[in-house]
């Protein structure tokens, strides 16, 4: 007899609702994670009274009102909304692509003047099928925002030639004909008012969590502690990087204590050109519109993952879909064994659809 009914590998969102759901259920669940916290990439941690997103900003976005109603449910969101700056050569520019934008880079002031000027510089692309994120980018937006805002941006966060990734990723970004700076089109957009770590605390209240744990160290010992486990590491990692590794981007993000108020007066500024080694910089406070006396800034670099580095985003391109198809044919032979996440799936996926996977899988396994 198992000790456990579920071992869920990762305190991060896919793993929290899993375990959280199966709680619901009346199961028997055991959370584990490598690092000496919960909350994986969403953590957040107390620095001068501000939260501070140590893996990256997240911001809570989602069409999904059942999805919205299930993570509030564990703490009051604030009412921020995305707007972040793209900063080229000097200048700043609104994002994501709107009249804003139009305005900044073509001086135009209405949307027919926009339109006419966007048909212009994406006249020559508008019959291609786009092979790739360059050729879609052009076709979607043109040549000056595309040399502007994209090109550098996409080429450091990747580090690939924009002609080498898939054309999906741009797509992530709206394009509009509005002065409207919500880099989401989402109905329902916030923060957590008491952070990140604080909602993954209220989610697995009740549960056995064992932090400092790696899985991958002491497989002999989960082997037989419960029935099923629910894998949300890199599924390349499972299988000891059999088939070779799967691509990932890592970031690394500089943090300092500033003391003054206000340094950029924006929670992000992307540095769109590709000189300026740093993708973006975040400044925390702002994504709860403090009024703390000090400020906390991260400047977030981007580079290639190697074993033993922290993977965030999967680079999915052809080349990795293949190996992936190989890692998933040897994880469909182990029933009890099952994969989640943006690692587990080696997916691109945003917060909002971890958890509807979440809540899905939950509901079947
Ligand atoms: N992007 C860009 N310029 C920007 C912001 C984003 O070219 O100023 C591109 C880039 O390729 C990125 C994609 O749009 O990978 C999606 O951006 P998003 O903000 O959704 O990425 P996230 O930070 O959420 O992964």
């Amino acid at each position: 007899m198992s000790k456990y009914d579920y071992l869920v590998v990762g305190a991060g969102l896919y793993g929290a609702v899993f375990a959280y759901q199966k709680k619901k259920q009346g199961k028997n669940v055991l959370v584990i994670d490598k690092r000496n916290h919960i909350g994986g990439n969403c953590y957040t941690e107390d620095i001068e009274g501000i939260q501070v997103h140590k893996y990256g900003p997240h911001i809570f976005h989602t069409n999904n009102k059942q999805v919205w109603e299930f993570i509030t449910q564990f703490g009051e969101f604030n009412n921020f909304v995305n707007s972040p700056i793209a900063s080229y050569k000097g200048k700043v520019y609104n994002l994501p692509f709107n009249m804003n934008t139009f305005n900044e880079l073509w001086g135009v002031t209405t949307p027919a003047d926009a339109q006419k000027k966007l048909e212009e510089q994406r006249g020559k692309y508008a019959d291609i099928e786009p092979k790739n994120l360059e050729e879609q980018a052009l076709k979607l937006v043109g040549e000056d925002i595309y040399n502007t805002l994209i090109k550098g941006y996409t080429e450091k966060q990747w580090g690939r030639k924009c002609t080498e990734l898939p054309a999906f990723i741009i797509k992530r970004l709206p394009l509009r004909l509005t002065f409207d700076n919500n880099y989401f089109n989402a109905r329902y957009q916030g923060i957590p008012v008491e952070g990140y770590t604080k909602l993954f605390e209220s989610m697995l209240d009740g549960i056995d969590v064992e932090l400092n744990c790696d899985f991958l160290e002491n497989r002999e010992r989960f082997n037989n502690i419960a029935n099923q486990t629910v894998y949300t590491g890199g599924i390349d990692s499972y299988f000891d990087y059999c088939y070779g590794a799967l691509p990932y981007r890592s970031i690394r993000l500089e943090t300092e204590v500033l003391n003054q108020k206000n340094y950029q007066g924006v929670a992000v500024v992307n540095y769109t050109e590709k000189d300026v080694p740093y993708t973006r910089v975040i400044e925390h406070k702002h994504f709860a519109f403090g009024e703390q006396d000090k400020t906390v800034v991260s400047r977030e670099y981007s580079s290639e993952w190697k074993v033993g580095c922290e993977p965030f985003y999967p680079v999915n391109n052809q080349e990795s879909l293949e190996l992936l198809n190989k890692y998933q044919l040897l994880a469909q032979k182990n029933k009890n064994v099952h994969f989640g996440g943006r690692l587990g799936l080696f997916k691109y996926f945003d917060m909002d659809l971890i958890i509807s996977s979440s809540l899905e899988s939950s509901a079947l396994l």
